[in-house]
C-alpha cells in the first residue's frame, strides 16, 4: 500500500492512497491561495480513470476547496466504483463537522486509517473495535494522522499566534492517541500529516519548527517507534 502526500498542511491538502491491487482513493482536495489540488492533479497529467472516487473529510477551503472542480470532471464522492473497498466514518472534533476515514481494501486485506484536522475522535469505542476487527482478521493497517505542531512551542508563543491550532493535534495528542493504538496493533506504518509544506515555514511554531531528525527522535522515546514525518511530495510504502 501506498500513501502519497501531494501537499499538506492549512495551505492545501491532497493525498493519494493507492492499495496493491492498484485501486486508488482521492483523500481531500484542497484549494487555497497556497495551493490549488485540482490544479495539481492536472499540471501531473493524473485521470479521474485513476481513481476509484474521493473522500472528502471536512468543509475547510484546504481541504474541500477544489472539490466543485473534481466533480465538473466526473471525480465520484465515495468509492462505490471499487467494490472491494469498505470505508468506515470515523467522526472527529474540529471546529466543523468532520469526518475521519478508516478505508479497507477486502481483495488486499489492506486497510487506511486516515485522521486530519481533529483534536478527538468522537467515538473511540467505535475505532478502536473497528481497529481490532481489522487486525483479528490479519488486515495490514497504515495509518495517516495529523501532528499539526509541537506543545512546547505552543506554550512559548504569545497568545495571538496560537489561533487556529487548538483545533489541530499537537505532537502531545498524536502521542496519547498511539499509546492507545499499539494496545490494538504494533506502532509502525505510520505517517504524520498538516504539518508540512513551504508556509509552515512562515508561521514559527508548527512541527516543523522542531527539526525534523528531533521530532523523529522525540517520538521514538515516547511511544518507542519509528514514525515518517510527512513531507509534501513524498510517497510512503507500507
Ligand atoms: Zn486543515
Ligand atoms: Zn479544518
Amino acid at each position: 500500500m501506498e500513501f502519497t502526500i501531494f501537499h499538506t498542511g492549512s495551505g492545501g491538502n491532497s493525498f493519494r492512497l493507492k492499495f496493491a491491487d492498484d485501486v486508488q482513493v482521492l483523500l481531500d482536495a484542497g484549494k487555497t491561495n497556497h495551493y490549488n489540488a485540482f490544479n495539481d492533479f492536472c499540471t501531473r497529467g493524473d485521470r479521474v480513470s485513476n481513481y476509484a472516487g474521493m473522500l472528502i473529510s471536512h468543509a475547510h477551503k484546504d481541504h474541500a476547496g477544489a472539490v466543485a472542480d473534481f466533480e465538473r470532471v466526473g471525480m465520484p464522492r465515495g468509492v462505490d466504483a471499487a467494490p472491494q473497498l469498505r470505508v468506515g466514518v470515523v467522526p472527529l472534533v474540529h471546529d466543523c463537522p468532520c469526518n475521519g476515514y478508516i478505508i479497507a481494501n477486502t481483495a488486499t486485506r489492506e486497510a487506511c486509517v486516515f485522521l486530519i484536522d481533529f483534536t478527538a475522535i468522537v467515538s473511540p469505542r467505535n475505532f478502536f473495535t473497528t481497529l481490532r476487527w481489522l487486525v483479528s482478521e490479519k488486515y495490514k493497517v497504515m495509518f495517516a494522522v495529523e501532528l499539526s505542531y509541537c506543545e512546547f512551542l505552543y506554550k512559548k508563543m504569545p497568545i495571538e499566534q496560537r489561533v487556529g491550532l487548538d483545533r489541530h493535534l499537537s505532537d502531545e495528542g498524536f502521542i496519547e492517541l498511539f499509546k492507545v493504538v499499539r494496545h490494538y496493533c504494533a506502532l509502525e506504518n505510520i505517517v504524520t500529516l498538516h504539518a508540512s509544506g513551504r508556509e509552515i515555514l512562515n508561521k514559527g511554531f508548527h512541527a516543523d519548527v522542531a527539526p525534523r531528525d528531533y521530532l523523529i527522535k522525540y517520538l521514538k522515546v515516547r511511544l518507542g517507534a519509528f514514525i515518517n514525518i510527512g513531507q509534501n511530495g513524498m510517497t510512503y510504502k507500507f
